[in-house]
Order: structure tokens, then sequence, then C-alpha cells
């Protein structure tokens, strides 16, 4: 090494120097000093990487220290944290999805602290299934003669189609081999099952006589799949249920629905409805043999999957080995169960999902005034002199692939501050403090759309605000 590089290197802090600094012993508390230093020795290492690629790469032992203390205080605190979901998306997907009922929380928390009945029967004093918990429920909920839970969805799909189809042929329209959140595409999931995939018909048109010039003595299933956020309008057309399913019995196959979200209850009073998004009971009463859902769309419960419909089929797949793989846990069941367990005494709006959904604008008007009142207040509290706080009116979403086209309107507070910087930047800062608040975004301004608010998330926001204005929450979280 040079010795100009050396120097260099020796402006670099030390080990020991880092360690002293004040900060540190608060978090020695929450992850040990052994943790801390192996975390500054990678950071160290790669700063003398940096260097050594580029001496001429500008840095200062106060960066240098400001990073480790960054870096140290992310590991200190839970990387799963809560958030504030402020974007108006009721089934956001990279925010977890559904919250669960209360009802659903407390099955948890019991199951998870106590021996339970996960596979044991009272009655008898041995062994019990997992799946009779919830297989009386969603028989009476969807009038499907078995049902039988696994992971979620997607272990769903491949179950089925594995115990159905495997090394047999399955039809599907090439209007439905979509991609469904970027890692399940129909097509490579079909391959997995080891079923041979005929696609037939066009992307926007396929007829019934597509399905029966495709079926061969290979063929096992005809499968439909719900098209997610994917949507075909105008010239399009494609079979019916009805019509699948009587060539599908003609001919000895079985007509397997994917239907992403499975709606136990009719959403048009939301506005939300279409041919493409029947209930699960309807699904089934045209003629399905079996359907798949996911417990943590629109049904608002726990991530499981769902696959209901014929005896002798849910028979068969509940034999196989792959089931031991998909299996699902106690707490999920406990939570799955509590939450049916609502929907059976028409408690649905129990369910934060469902509420949410259905929360009409006129309800959220009065949210967003009294959220603006507030966020107004503390800016009196403050220096700032330019800022921006109003109620703007919105489209919020349903969000996790269901209804892409419906919009419910809404309501949100729009807020800048441009003294802070762009609404980027504000949202950055948003994100990043103690709430960590997810806010939605338009023009120059942030929106908290109230839809997805819950109870005290009025408060977080005030107190996130608070906190980036630096001043104090004593003076943020009343009113
Ligand atoms: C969401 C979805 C899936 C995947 O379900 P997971 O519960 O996420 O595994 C599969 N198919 C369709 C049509 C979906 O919308």
């Amino acid at each position: 090494m040079d010795i100009k590089l050396q120097q260099i290197m020796k402006q670099i802090p030390s080990m020991d120097r880092l360690l002293s600094l004040p900060w540190v012993a608060e978090y020695e508390k929450r992850i040990g000093r052994e943790t801390i230093k192996s975390l500054i020795t990678r950071l160290l290492a790669d700063q003398r990487e940096k260097i050594k690629k580029d001496p001429d790469t500008a840095f200062d032992a106060d960066t240098i220290a400001e990073d480790a203390r960054r870096l140290i205080k992310k590991r200190s605190s839970p990387s799963l944290a809560p958030v504030v979901n402020a974007t108006g998306v009721v089934i956001h997907t990279n925010l977890g999805r559904s919250l669960l009922a209360k009802e659903a929380i407390d099955a948890i928390t019991a199951a998870a602290g106590s021996y339970c009945t996960l596979e044991y029967s009272l009655e008898e004093g041995a062994r019990g299934h997992r799946n009779d918990h919830v297989e009386w429920l969603l028989k009476r909920l969807t009038g499907a003669e078995a049902a039988l839970v696994v992971n979620n969805n997607a272990a769903a799909v491949i179950l089925a189609l594995t115990a159905l189809a495997k090394d047999r042929e399955s039809i599907i329209s090439r209007g439905e081999l979509v991609e469904i959140g970027g890692s399940f595409r129909i097509p490579e999931i079909m391959a997995l099952s080891g079923t041979k995939m005929i696609d037939v018909g066009t992307t926007n048109r396929t007829y019934l006589k597509d399905y029966e010039n495709a079926i061969t003595d290979e063929c096992a299933v005809l499968l439909k799949v719900h098209p997610s956020n994917y949507r075909i309008t105008g010239f399009h057309s494609a079979a019916t249920r009805e019509e699948l399913a009587a060539l599908a019995h003609s001919r000895g196959l079985v007509l397997m629905e994917d239907l992403g979200s499975g709606m136990l209850i009719d959403m048009s009073q939301a506005g939300l409805s279409g041919e493409n998004d029947p209930t699960v009971a309807q699904s089934l009463r045209s003629g399905c043999d079996i359907v798949t859902f996911s417990g943590d769309k629109l049904l608002g419960g726990p991530q499981i999957g769902v696959i209901a419909g014929r005896k002798d089929i849910i028979d068969k797949l509940k034999k196989h080995q792959l089931l031991r793989a998909l299996r699902v846990d106690k707490m999920t069941l406990a939570a799955f169960e509590a939450t049916l367990r609502l929907y059976l005494r028409g408690e649905e709006n129990a369910v934060p999902t469902v509420e949410m959904i259905f929360r009409k604008k006129e309800e959220l008007l009065p949210e967003a005034r009294r959220l603006a009142r507030k966020l107004k207040a503390l800016m009196k509290k403050t220096k700032v002199q330019r800022y921006f706080v109003d109620v703007v009116p919105t489209t919020d979403t349903v969000g996790g692939g269901s209804f892409p086209q419906s919009e419910l309107p809404g309501y949100a507070v729009a807020l800048s501050l441009p003294e802070l910087g762009n609404s980027g930047r504000l949202a950055e800062r948003l994100r990043m403090s103690s709430a960590h608040v997810i806010a939605g975004a338009s023009d120059d301004r942030v929106l908290f759309h109230v839809r997805t608010l819950r109870e005290k998330d009025g408060e977080r926001i005030s107190a996130a605000l608070a906190e980036i204005l630096g001043i104090g929450k004593e003076n943020c979280c009343d009113a």
C-alpha cells in the first residue's frame, strides 16, 4: 500500500473510537456489544474497500460515525414494524394485506400461549385433524361439500393441480395466463405442478369451442383463473362458468377456478361487482368443481389458502403427500376460525378489510376534516410560515388484485411544507419517523387517505409531523 493510501486509511475512525461514542450504550442494551462490534467491523471494511478502489472517495470521520449510528439504530429496533397506512389502498400487499379483527387477534394470543386442540379431539381423547376446525365453517359459508386449507392461495393452486393433473393436460384460456404480484405466473405454476399447459383462444377472445377442440384423452382439468390486476375491456369474450362446467362434466374433467380473492359476501353495495368477481358460493353454484382463494384478501383473515368444492376431489387432496409441506400453523388457524365465525354471525363488519371497503364517502368527510383541523392546529405551534393543509376528494382502491377497476370515492388530507423540500422528501421523513407513516402523493403534496386510517392513526400522523418539525410531543397530541 502506498504512503498516500495509508494516510487516508488512518483517517478512518478506529473501532475503539466508535465504541466510545456516547450513543453506543443505549443500543448495547438492546443488541449487545458483540453485535455492535460486528456491525462496525463490516462498515469499516466496506469503507476501506471503497477507498482502495477509489482513493479519492470523499469521506470524513463524522460521516462514518453517523453511518454507524444509523445502522446500529436500525438493527436495534424490530424490523417488522407497525406502520400507518395512509395510502387508501385497503388490501396493501406490501403493508401486510388484511388487518385482523379483534376476535382473530385474541384467538391467536390464546392459541399461541397455551396448549390447544390443534390435532386433538376432546370427545375421543385422541388424535383429531387440524382442518376440522374450519372445514365445517367454510362449508356453511360457501355451500361447498368439502374444504381444505393450506399455507396460501399459491399453495392451494399448486396442490390442486399437482394432485389432479400431474403428467396430464390442463386447458386454460390465453386471456388468463397472467402474472400476479411478480412471482406468481400461471404458466410457471402449471409447469411446477407437473401439468402440461394447453393454452387456447386469444388474449381477448376465447370461445367454448376452443376448449372443446383442445380436449384429448390426456386432459384432466379445465382451469379458470381470475385475472387479478389485469383487465381486458372492449372487444372481448370468454366462455361462461356454466358452459365450461357442462363441457367438463360431459367429458369427465374437473373444472377448477382460481378466484384469487375469495369473497364470502356480496360486495355490490360498496360498488364492487362484476362477472369476473363472483362470490365463492356463486362460483361453486355455477358449476365449478373446486375453487381456490386467499384468506387475507377480500375475506379479511390471516394468510391462508382455501380449496373448496366437491368432496371426492377434496378427499383426494387431503391424502396427498404435498399437503404436509403446505399445512397451516395453529395461530393462523385460530385467526381464520375466529374470522369465519364473524361471518357466520353476520358480523362481517367487524372484519377490518370489509369495514374499510364499505366505508362511505359521507362518513369519511368528517374524519378528514377532524384530521385537517388537528394538523392545522399543530402547524400554528411551529415557526413554519408556508404550509398547505386541506381536505381533498380522492379515489381509494381495494388492492390485492381485487376489483382493479372499481374505485372507492374517499377523502384525504393534503399537506405540503415547501420549506422542508418537495413532497417526496416529506413522504420519506414521514416514513422514517417513529410512527412510520406511509402516505399517498399527488403533485407536490402528500395525501393522508382517511379510509385506511385506524383508531389513533390521526395522533400518530400528528406526532410524526411534530417529530419532523422538531416540536415536542406534548404540543401535538391532544384534541
Ligand atoms: C393473489 C392471487 C394468488 C396468490 O394468492 P396468495 O394468497 O398470495 O398465495 C393466486 N391467484 C390469484 C388469481 C390471485 O389473485
